[in-house]
């Protein structure tokens, strides 16, 4: 069986893979702990060099998260720099080596309608392309001044049959009270919009559109400190085929557009050139020998 010819042991636990593609973002948070804001230079990762890594990344030896993240600084800022093709074909190179992308953004564009409409049909068009969700990962919390287009996103979301079924979404905040507070103000707009939001047991939500027959399922990760990058770590995983919300601790493995790669967000190499995996390795022998 396929099962028994895998060597357990010398398999590592879970990995989840994101490619920092920018260190600009358009907002200038103090707390930052990508260290991003909109006085870094708007470069981005060449296409060329995101295609070669997550190439190697399939040669990794770990478990792959089939979740892959494309984050920043602010995931959308191709979008903002006059590369409105940048997106849509990193997210043709995720699909194509069978990862399903969660793109991080603070949401912000929300507000330009144009910008909103293109970025949200771009995407879905992808998942339709490949036949799996894109996953939006957007901050809602006391620092992002951001709630009424993350509203708007959100709204063209569920007023649309075709992007409610091509786009999820996961609210990522703080376990303080003032980002409870910012994702009790997001919903409170929404209900005066018409939705019918529930919270599950795990504190997700349910989102129903007014006259629609079904609903759309809200991540939300309200769990990490302040202070322990814990926002930054991929923590809570959606899975669609139990349409729940799992907490699950994975080893990250982060990769910047400065070809620097970064585990779990404390130990950095530079990759010079070198083989992923052979950087990987000695990112993990730094953590085993801490
Ligand atoms: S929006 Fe996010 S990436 Fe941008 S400065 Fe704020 S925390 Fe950093």
């Amino acid at each position: 069986m396929y099962f028994c010819v895998i060597n357990i042991a010398a398999m590592r636990q879970e990995l989840a893979i994101s490619f920092k593609i920018t260190n600009w973002c358009n907002l200038n948070c103090a707390h930052c702990c990508e260290c991003s804001n909109c006085h870094c230079a708007p470069n981005f990762m060449p296409l060329e060099k995101f295609d070669n890594y997550l190439s190697e990344s399939r040669t990794l030896p770990f478990i792959p998260n089939e979740l892959f993240c494309i984050g920043g600084g602010e995931a959308m800022a191709p979008y903002m720099h006059k590369n409105p093709n940048y997106i849509p074909c990193a997210l043709d190179l995720v699909y194509s080596y069978k990862y399903v992308p969660t793109i991080k953004t603070n949401g912000t564009w929300g507000q330009d309608e144009t910008l909103r409409k293109k970025i949200l049909s771009d995407i879905s068009a992808k998942a339709y392309k490949y036949e799996k969700l894109v996953t939006l990962d957007i901050s809602v919390d006391e620092f992002h001044n951001n709630l009424d287009g993350v509203a708007k996103i959100i709204r063209d979301i569920m007023g649309s049959s075709e992007l409610c079924y091509a786009i999820r979404f996961c609210l990522v905040g703080f376990n303080t009270s003032g980002s409870i507070k910012a994702l009790n103000c997001l919903q409170q707009k929404l209900q005066e919009s018409g939705f019918n939001i529930q919270k599950t047991l795990a504190n997700d939500w349910m989102i129903d559109a007014p006259n629609a027959d079904c609903g759309i399922y809200v991540c939300n990760d309200y769990t990490s400190n302040i202070y322990d990058l814990g926002r930054a770590k991929q923590t809570k995983v959606y899975n669609c085929e139990y349409g729940t919300g799992l907490i699950k601790t994975t080893d990250c493995l982060q990769i910047d557009n400065e070809d620097n790669a970064i585990l779990n967000y404390l130990y950095r190499e530079k990759i010079n050139k070198r083989p992923l995996n052979e950087v990987f390795n000695s990112l993990m022998q730094q953590q085993e020998h801490r």
